[in-house]
């Protein structure tokens, strides 16, 4: 397996809405309904290289048994984990709040897709089995 040293866990990429050009047609407009990077539907994805404690209790991934290396979804007021190999959950441990004070760099990433998301992350089940950090 090769490892691929990360030097910072902050995660550049375009917010895709951006691409979308401004539709002069208000029906088009409508149909997009772009959302505001922080607006409270938007799909933030944090990368957690690190073991996660929550109440004491270390973080283990009931399908493969990783106990770091996660990937935080937010959205709304709901935060999933999801680890590499694919597994996901909904952690209700982890709030907004919680979520917002993770995040030392505020950014604006949002994705159109949680799925968009994943693969943008490497979290679509490619790196199973692997820590990338
Ligand atoms: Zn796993």
């Amino acid at each position: 397996m090769t490892l691929v040293p990360q030097t910072t866990d902050h995660v550049e990429l375009t917010p895709a809405l951006s691409a979308i050009p401004a539709a002069s047609d208000p029906l088009l407009q409508r149909a997009y309904e772009p959302q505001p990077p922080s607006g409270p539907h938007a799909i933030r994805g944090l990368n957690h290289p690190h073991e996660l404690a929550l109440r004491g209790m270390p973080v283990m991934c009931s399908a493969c048994g990783a106990r770091r290396d996660w990937l935080l979804i937010n959205r709304g007021r709901d935060v999933w984990i999801r680890c590499r190999c694919g597994n996901q959950w909904l952690e209700p441990e982890i709030t907004r709040a919680d979520y917002d004070a993770m995040i030392a760099i505020p950014d604006d990433t949002t994705y159109p897709s949680v799925e968009r998301a994943l693969l943008a992350l490497g979290f679509d089940g490619s790196f199973t089995g692997a820590y990338l950090e």
